[in-house]
């Protein structure tokens, strides 16, 4: 069957195809650009997959009717394209592709995508947790209430990661509002993935480390630019991650289980601490890009030591996701590894 996947070419997008391809789905991605596309068939040619792969051209999510054509013909759709960055000039660079996008592809899918039996969108935990000091489990009953209150309060001045958060929240509320509103002459049902920290190699088309995905970026930065990151405080800082392979084995095992639809599923590898990624670095046996980062270092180690249970202040309940999928998911110097072995070919 036939799966479109929007904003093809991102971060998880690009796992979330590969993956597909693996498991023997045909796949549309839609991209914002010619370039970008031929990029992703070059790169799914070299690996053999290019046969099922085609892409078309979404140039912007905002426009009404922006994927009629692209949901003609296709079984299932995951959603996957929304802005997380901090470049932005105002809110509604965030908000308006969030939103819009995400309700404009339900509502193309409701208008020309008669095949279609299965929506999944890629939310994220920002529109699960709300911010903490205290250590909180959070689960699917959880939302975000505390980015819409920031806003109303702060309005153009929010901090941009509360704005990234809010642009979250408002499009799943969106999307489980139309869905419910229009489930009863729907051909298809809405499920929802909700990845905290999203880690791993990236597969996507990234020249240097400075164009990363916002999250590799924080993982990078982290790992390899301890003077941004001197203080003690920061590298205390801990939250929940993913890889990036498991968060697009649960997009497709989203499309698979039958019992998944209508549910909203958090998808989490675990629990970190940010001073854990420099000691998962440091301790493999080589690690390859150490030369080139002088910078490199150890940084406290003693912040683990005081922490052995290694408490987390946000976590998920994942109980949902077990029963549902059953994912194994990686450890972290799995994906350090592979991170890292992936940054080196590609010679950073
Ligand atoms: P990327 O920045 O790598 O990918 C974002 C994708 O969305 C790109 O294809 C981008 O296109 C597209 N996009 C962004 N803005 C627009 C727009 N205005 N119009 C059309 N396309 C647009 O990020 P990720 O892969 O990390 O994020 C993918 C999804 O996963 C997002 O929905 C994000 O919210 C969610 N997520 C990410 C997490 C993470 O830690 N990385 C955690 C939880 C959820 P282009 O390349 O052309 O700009």
């Amino acid at each position: 069957s036939k799966v479109l996947v929007s904003g093809a070419n991102g971060y998880i997008a690009m796992w979330v195809v590969r993956t597909l391809l693996e498991q023997g789905y045909q796949v549309r991605g839609t991209v914002r650009s010619k370039d970008k596309g031929e990029f992703l068939k070059q790169y799914f040619s070299q690996i053999g997959l290019a046969d099922k792969f085609e892409f078309v051209i979404v140039e912007d999510i905002i426009k009404e009717g922006a994927f009629d054509e692209a949901v003609k013909g296709v079984d299932a759709v995951e959603h996957v394209a929304s802005p997380f960055t901090y470049d932005i000039k105002a809110s509604d660079d965030l908000l308006g592709p969030a939103v819009q996008g995400t309700v404009g592809i339900l509502r193309s899918a409701i208008k020309t995508g008669t095949q279609i039996k299965r929506i999944v969108i890629t939310s994220s935990c920002a529109a699960v947790l709300n911010p903490t000091t205290i250590p909180t489990k959070f689960s699917e009953k959880d939302w975000n209430t505390t980015a819409e209150e920031e806003f109303k309060r702060l309005g153009e001045k929010t901090p941009v990661m509360s704005l990234y958060r809010l642009s979250k929240t408002r499009a799943e509320r969106a999307a489980w509002d139309f869905y419910n509103e229009h489930k009863s002459k729907l051909t298809w049902d809405l499920v929802i993935i909700n990845p905290p920290f999203v880690f791993g190699p990236p597969i996507h088309n990234i020249k240097s480390p400075k164009s990363l995905n916002l999250s590799l970026q924080f993982w990078f930065d982290a790992v390899f630019l301890a003077e941004n990151y001197k203080t003690k405080e920061v590298l205390s800082v801990s939250n929940s991650w993913v890889d990036v392979r498991d968060t697009a084995l649960g997009h497709v095992l989203a499309l698979q289980k039958e019992e998944a639809g209508g549910e909203r599923i958090i998808t989490c590898g675990g629990g970190f601490i940010w001073q854990e990624w420099i000691q998962a670095a440091n301790a493999l046996p080589e690690n390859p890009l150490k030369a080139n980062y002088p910078d490199f270092q150890r940084g406290f180690p003693e912040i683990l030591e005081a922490n052995p249970q290694r408490i987390v202040t946000i976590s998920y309940d994942i109980s949902k996701e077990q029963r549902l999928f059953g994912m194994k998911y990686k450890t972290q110097a799995e994906t350090t590894k592979d991170t890292l072995e992936e940054f080196a070919k590609r010679g950073w």
